[in-house]
C-alpha cells in the first residue's frame, strides 16, 4: 500500500477513525492499492460538526478581508504544489497528467474568484424616504456541508470550499470514498495557509455519513455533487430536515451537429468532449444529434477518435465496475441494431493490465429509445442519433430528463440562436463541446441535473452560502410617522 490509511480531519488535526470498516482506494491506472479509507462513525461526524460549530463563532465574525487573506496564501500553495497535486489527482482518479494539471489550474481559478468576494458582497444602503435608510448585509449561514463525487477529486471540492469559507461559513466535507487523497492534501494546504482549526473538516465515509449530514441538527446547508439518484435523496433528506440544499446530479449532454458546421473544428471538439477525462465529466458530450447529412463530419470524428489512445492521451475509468457498465452499454446498443464505428471495448494497456481502460467509442444509427441514447454512460462513448430536422433533434434533447449542457455546431448565427433558445439545459455551447462557464459566471444545470435554486459556483453561489439581513434605520425623531416609514 503506497499511502497510509486515510485519516479524518477536524479541529485542525488529522485523526485516525475508530471504525473497523475500511474500503480499498485503488488506482485505476494500474489497479495498485493506494490506501484504505474508513467508513467513519456517527460519533466522528458529531465531533467534526462540534469543531466546525465552535470555529464558526470567531471565523464567521471576522471581517471578510481578513478571511480572504488565508485564501490568497492557499491559492499560492496550490500553485507551489502543482506537480505533486497533479500526480495525486491522476493516480487516484485515473485521468491523464494533462487533465489532472488542468484540474489543479481550475482549482486555482476558483480560489482566485473566492478572493474577489470582498468586491462582490459589498452591502447595499439606500435612503428610502427622508431620513430613513435600508441596508442589506450578508451573514454566513453557519456550519455547512459539501458532499463530493469521484470524477474531479480536487476541482469539485474547490467549487464549494473557498466560496463558502470566505463568506464566513465553516464546513464538513465528505469526499468520495473512491478518491479521498486529494481532499486530504487540500486540508494540509489550508492548514499551512493559516486557516484556523475547525473551519474546514473532513469526514470520510459513505451512505451513512451522508445521511448523518442531511439530518444533523447543527448543519445549516448541504451542497451535493454526484449522480441524480443520490442528488434526489440528499435534496429530499436535507430539505426534510429544513436545511437549504443544492444538489447537482448527472447528465446526458446533447451536441447538435448541423450540415454547415466546420468539419475539422467540429470533429476535434466532439471527440475531445466525449473522450476527455475518459468521458467521466458531467459536461461530456454523450449524444450527438446529427441533423441532415453530416456524414463527412462523422467520418472525421472517427479519424479523431482513433487518435485517442488508452494509457497515452486517454486515462482510465474509475473502476472495474465502471468498465463493465460502459462496455455493457456498447454491447447492448450493438445487439439492438446500432453500428459501432469505433470500438473501445476490451482496451488493455501494456504493462498496466490491471488498469481499467475503455477506448473511445463512436456508435452510429442509435435510435432515441435505446439506453445509450437516454442514459448517462459516463465513459468515452458518443451515441449518434440521426434526425431529418432541427426541431426533431430539439425534441429528443428536450424529452431527456437531464439538462446539464447542450452544444450546437454550425456556422449559422440564426440556427445557433434557435438552439440556444430551445435546448432545455442550463449551460449551452456554440461551437464549444464542453461549455463550462468560467468564473465569475456560475455553474449549474437544469431539470434532473440540479435540485435547488442556485448554481454552485460564481456569483450565484453567494446567495446559497449567505443569508441577508435587512435593517431599516431612522435618526430624525421629528419626522412624521406613516405606514411606510
Ligand atoms: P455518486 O452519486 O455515486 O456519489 C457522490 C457522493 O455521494 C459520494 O461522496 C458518495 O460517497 C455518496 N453516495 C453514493 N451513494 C450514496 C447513497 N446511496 N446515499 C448517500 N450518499 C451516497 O456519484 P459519483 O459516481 O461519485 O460521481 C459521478 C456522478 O456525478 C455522475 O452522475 C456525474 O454526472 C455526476 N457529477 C455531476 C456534476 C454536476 O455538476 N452536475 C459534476 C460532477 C459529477
Amino acid at each position: 500500500m503506497k499511502y497510509e490509511r486515510v485519516k479524518n480531519f477536524y479541529n485542525g488535526g488529522f485523526v485516525d477513525s475508530t471504525s473497523a470498516d475500511d474500503l480499498d482506494v485503488v488506482s485505476p491506472i494500474d489497479g495498485n492499492l493506494l490506501a484504505t479509507v474508513p467508513m467513519s462513525t456517527a460519533d466522528e461526524l458529531n465531533a467534526a460538526v462540534k469543531s466546525a460549530k465552535k470555529a464558526s463563532e470567531s471565523w464567521g465574525k471576522a471581517p471578510i478581508k481578513e478571511r480572504v487573506q488565508v485564501f490568497f496564501r492557499y491559492r499560492n500553495l496550490l500553485e507551489k504544489n502543482l506537480d505533486e497535486l497533479t500526480s495525486l489527482v491522476s493516480e487516484e482518479n485515473g485521468k491523464t497528467s494533462d487533465e489532472a494539471k488542468a484540474e489543479v489550474d481550475k482549482s486555482i481559478e476558483l480560489t482566485e474568484f473566492a478572493c474577489s468576494m470582498p468586491q462582490l458582497v459589498s452591502n447595499e444602503v439606500l435612503e428610502v424616504s427622508r431620513g430613513v435608510e435600508c441596508r442589506t448585509e450578508h451573514f454566513p449561514v453557519g456550519v455547512v456541508a459539501s458532499i463530493v463525487p469521484f470524477n474531479f477529486p480536487l476541482m469539485v471540492p474547490n467549487w464549494t470550499m473557498p466560496n463558502a469559507l470566505v463568506l464566513g461559513n465553516t464546513m464538513i466535507m465528505k469526499p468520495s470514498e473512491l478518491v479521498p487523497l486529494s481532499v486530504l492534501r487540500m486540508a494540509q494546504l489550508l492548514k499551512d495557509a493559516g486557516l484556523p482549526d475547525g473551519v474546514f473538516n473532513i469526514i470520510n465515509g459513505g451512505k451513512e455519513i451522508v445521511e448523518g449530514i442531511c439530518s444533523h441538527a447543527d448543519i445549516e446547508a448541504v451542497s451535493f455533487v454526484g449522480s441524480t439518484k443520490v442528488a434526489k435523496l440528499v435534496y429530499q433528506q436535507s430539505t426534510h430536515s429544513l436545511k437549504r440544499c443544492i444538489a447537482l446530479g448527472g447528465a446526458k449532454n446533447h451536441l447538435f451537429v448541423l450540415p454547415d458546421a466546420n468539419p475539422a473544428m467540429t470533429a476535434s471538439n466532439v471527440t475531445a468532449s466525449m473522450s476527455g477525462c475518459a468521458g467521466q465529466r458531467c459536461m461530456a458530450a454523450s449524444a450527438m444529434l446529427a441533423v441532415g447529412n453530416v456524414d463527412p463530419i462523422i467520418d472525421q470524428i472517427c479519424v479523431e477518435a482513433r487518435k485517442v489512445v488508452p494509457g497515452k492521451n486517454l486515462g482510465a475509468v474509475i473502476s472495474k465496475a465502471a468498465k463493465t457498465r460502459i462496455e455493457d452499454y456498447i454491447s447492448e446498443a450493438e445487439r439492438n441494431g446500432a453500428k459501432i464505428l469505433v470500438d473501445g471495448r476490451g482496451a488493455v494497456v501494456a504493462g498496466k493490465e490491471n488498469g481499467t481502460y475503455v477506448g473511445p467509442t463512436v456508435i452510429d444509427f442509435v435510435t432515441p429509445d435505446m439506453s445509450v441514447a437516454t442514459e448517462e454512460i459516463f465513459g468515452p462513448v458518443i451515441s449518434i442519433i440521426r434526425t431529418n430536422t432541427l426541431d426533431e433533434a430539439i425534441k429528443i434533447e428536450n424529452d431527456n430528463p437531464y439538462g446539464n449542457a447542450a452544444a450546437v455546431f454550425t456556422q449559422s448565427g440564426g440556427l445557433a440562436r434557435y438552439v440556444m433558445e430551445h435546448a432545455s439545459a442550463g449551460m449551452i455551447g456554440v461551437n464549444i463541446g464542453v461549455p463550462v462557464p468560467r468564473e465569475p459566471f456560475s455553474f449549474g444545470g437544469w431539470n434532473d441535473s440540479r435540485f435547488g435554486a442556485n448554481d454552485i459556483t460564481g456569483k450565484s453561489s453567494i446567495e446559497f452560502w449567505t443569508k441577508l439581513k435587512k435593517t431599516t434605520t431612522k435618526w430624525n425623531p421629528e419626522a412624521g410617522v406613516n405606514w411606510m416609514s
